[in-house]
């Protein structure tokens, strides 16, 4: 009821793509029987949520956001959506995002703007700006999102909402459709600290059908936020990262980030300034092996493996007609653009100067980390430099777009996780602060995450 109310129609929040109603009920009402009759069930048996329509689902369609995709239907279920379905957990739907992930504002969708709930004029950051704009709208009290370079954590930042990205190969990828594989993760979309660890601990786990997937068990991430539940931080260092603060990010977005660590004192955490020098290539390096994987992951949706095939009528049908007039047709100009900008980084004489440098600076970055970690328990900044933006603002400048993802790219390029909670508001708009952690230390920005909520 709440999903018909506001998000269809002229103003609606169009968070979702496909809502799959009939099932969700079926299986409320499972877990109602199933209850009643005294069986012991996951914590989160019966709490629906929103999967970001990046994630193969069974019986529900899957469209990665793009025109390529559209009324696919995925023969099997994604990692996660089997361990879903096994909690019982009641799936609403799948949710709105930019194409194949890629943008921070959900503008790049074939499927029109997903709105803001807290200003409808305005982005609710991207690429899973359905998911958080779901939960932020109460259209659903959890949602899985992906996280290539920040689309979990800067859409929960400009919606108000939590959103944790967990160390890379923590969460199984398989059944995520890959943007870049090096990157890919995983993780929950909440209002709370406790929901997202929860819905962590049920979807962790190794996975033999992910390579990458970690052989090690989840750690207690929900012991973790109840410790941090209780304000006491005393012994935590919290480590200020000086690059990724002051210049470029908004005076409200600075204050209440400033608010954020008085807050952190009080409950008894010790502040240090670390320095990361090498983050100001963060974001140059990234686009450049983002793009890369990207430009080799996509090359199966061409019309004959993958996508609705596209027939050119104006002369010879020969294969490479037939993959040239699909993907011309069905990507978009951001998927189009990056495709570009990967093969070109990878052709032959240009692999050293480019994708080479990029996989080097991407050290630079794991060995910045490594030194802030032996300074600081949890490192923490602003999860965007801006609150959200207007419709249309950035889309003729992606230079400009690339900009808001600065402070969430690094834990991508590291592997490490990270967690955006919120933060406040600056003149009606919600902030959000992020908390990184070192790799496999996901439980350390629970507990940090929980005390400041
Ligand atoms: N906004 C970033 C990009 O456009 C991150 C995307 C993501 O995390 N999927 O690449």
């Amino acid at each position: 009821d709440r999903i018909a109310a506001v998000d269809g129609g002229e103003n609606g929040v169009n968070a979702y793509l496909h809502v799959n109603a009939e099932e969700a009920l079926a299986v409320a009402a499972q877990v109602d029987a199933l209850r009643a009759a005294g069986e012991t069930l996951h914590p989160l048996a019966g709490v629906p949520i929103a999967i970001k329509d990046l994630i193969v689902t069974k019986g529900q369609p899957t469209t990665a956001g793009s025109k390529m995709l559209e009324g696919w239907m995925s023969p099997y279920d994604a990692t996660v959506i089997e361990k879903i379905r096994a909690a019982k957990l009641p799936m609403l739907g799948k949710t709105n995002l930019d194409e194949f992930a890629m943008g921070s504002s959900t503008e790049h969708s074939a499927y029109g703007n997903t709105r803001n709930p807290w200003d409808l004029g305005r982005i609710p950051g991207g690429s899973g700006g359905g998911s958080a704009a779901a939960v932020a709208a109460f259209e659903a009290p959890l949602a899985l999102g992906t996280d290539t370079g920040g689309s979990i954590r800067q859409p929960g930042a400009v919606t108000g909402t939590v959103g944790s990205k967990p160390t890379y190969g923590g969460v199984s990828r398989y059944g995520a459709i890959a943007m870049a594989s090096s990157l890919d993760q995983i993780g929950p979309v909440s209002r709370t600290v406790m929901d997202a660890a929860l819905l962590h601990e049920l979807i962790g786990g190794h996975d033999p059908k992910d390579s990458t997937s970690l052989n090690e068990p989840v750690a207690d991430l929900v012991a973790a936020a109840q410790q941090g539940a209780t304000g006491d931080l005393s012994g935590v260092r919290v480590g200020v990262i000086r690059e990724l603060q002051g210049e470029g990010y908004e005076a409200g977005v600075q204050q209440r980030f400033d608010e954020a660590l008085e807050l952190l004192r009080g409950a008894g955490a010790t502040i240090v300034e670390v320095s990361c020098p090498n983050f100001k290539y963060a974001l140059a390096a990234y686009y450049l092996i983002m793009p890369s994987e990207v430009s080799s992951n996509l090359a199966k949706f061409d019309g004959v493996r993958y996508g609705q095939r596209v027939v050119p009528t104006d002369g010879p049908v020969t294969i490479e007609r037939v993959m040239g007039a699909t993907r011309a047709a069905h990507f978009g100009d951001e998927v189009k653009r990056r495709i570009i900008l990967g093969t070109y980084a990878l052709s032959a004489g240009y692999y050293d100067a480019y994708y080479g440098s990029a996989q080097k600076v991407r050290t630079l970055i794991q060995r910045d980390f490594e030194a802030a970690f032996a300074q600081a328990d949890v490192l923490i900044s602003p999860t965007a430099p801006t609150v959200a933006f207007e419709f249309g603002s950035k889309t003729d400048d992606p230079l400009a777009m690339y900009l808001n993802d600065v402070a969430t790219i690094p834990a991508n390029m590291a592997g490490i996780p990270g967690i955006s909670v919120p933060g406040g508001l600056s003149e009606g708009l919600p902030v959000g602060i992020q908390f990184l952690a070192p790799a496999h230390e996901d439980a350390r920005m629970y507990r940090a995450g929980a005390a400041l909520e």
